[in-house]
């Protein structure tokens, strides 16, 4: 396999990417549609074409990686995709990801959809931890393997175009809620006459610690079992709630962040499932 590709996008995302590819030795052509933002990569060797069709015809692999989904169907927008590979890399839902696939295939090419768990300055960095979430071709993914593991490790979740997404959204999603607790827990402490520096090393031990609860929720929904070895019990957590939002009025800070899960702990164990752990709140949310 030939090391040569196209990148359309290069934000901060696609410059990151374009570089451990150059870096890589590999020969890159890329395309923006603010052309002064290619100059990075154009002075690290790359290739810079004029329009995304000059871009997409110069090579069999395309990468994207564009805002989001609109932005890559106006990029593509009456452009010919016959016989190519499709890389997207750009952040969307599980079913922009399967329109998206669909879509391809009718211009006669085939995509691969992936889901980018890093940041910018972790791209290309041996040991950073990056990795990227693909799904959709299997060929594809397996013809182009060693080009896709330059930037950063790889995770193959399957044929279905969407779980690329579905995965990466859900792990954002988990994060999303721990931020808010978090952001919770500060403000509980803001303006107090406590170091906010010594309270984040307590904050990131506890959350370390409570991650060993994952575990347990996993284990529960395996087992299609809400109660059994249950040590901290929905009813006896949902008292507690009570104390964190008195504690939230008296320190003068909104509940907005932590009060959508309190209330759902509140509503289902008063729904008869108060001897249930916390898993069972996840088919809750399902309705
Ligand atoms: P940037 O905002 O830096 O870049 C956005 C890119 O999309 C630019 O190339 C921009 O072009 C292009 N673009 C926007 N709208 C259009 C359009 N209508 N038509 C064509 N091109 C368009 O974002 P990033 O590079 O940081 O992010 C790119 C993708 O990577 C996103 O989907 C993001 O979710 C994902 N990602 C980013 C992470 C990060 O930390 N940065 C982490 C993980 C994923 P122009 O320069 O002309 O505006």
């Amino acid at each position: 396999m030939t090391k040569t590709l196209t990148l359309l996008g290069s934000g901060d995302m696609g410059t990151a990417l374009g570089k451990a590819w150059l870096a890589a030795g590999y020969d890159l052509t890329v395309w923006n549609r603010t052309a002064a933002r290619t100059a990075r990569l154009a002075e690290a060797g790359a290739t810079v074409a004029g329009t995304a069709a000059k871009a997409v015809a110069a090579n069999d692999l395309i990468v994207l990686c564009l805002l989001d989904d609109a932005s890559v169907g106006e990029a593509l927008d009456g452009i010919d995709l016959a016989g190519k590979d499709v890389v997207n890399l750009t952040t969307g839902t599980p079913a922009d990801a399967r329109a998206r696939s669909a879509w391809v295939a009718e211009r006669g090419g085939r995509l691969l959809d992936g889901g980018i768990m890093a940041v910018p300055p972790m791209i290309g960095v041996e040991g950073s931890g990056a990795y990227v979430f693909y799904s959709g071709s299997p060929e594809l993914f397996e013809t182009r393997a060693d080009l896709l593991s330059v930037p950063a490790g790889t995770r193959y979740v399957g044929a279905d175009a969407g779980f690329a997404a579905l995965y990466d959204v859900a792990l954002l999603s988990g994060m999303t809620g721990m931020f808010a607790g978090i952001n919770h827990a500060f403000a509980l402490l803001r303006g107090e006459n406590a170091s906010p520096a010594e309270f984040a090393t307590m904050l990131a031990e506890w959350l370390t610690a409570m991650t060993g609860m994952i575990g347990g929720i996993a284990e529960s929904l395996s087992k299609n079992d809400f109660t059994t070895g249950v040590t901290s019990n929905l009813a006896m957590m949902v008292t507690g709630n009570g104390t964190l939002l008195r504690t939230a009025a008296e320190q003068g800070v909104s509940a907005e962040l932590i009060a959508p899960f309190t209330d759902l702990m509140a509503r289902h164990s008063a729904a008869g499932h108060g001897d249930e752990g916390l898993a069972g709140l996840v088919d809750a949310l399902r309705g």
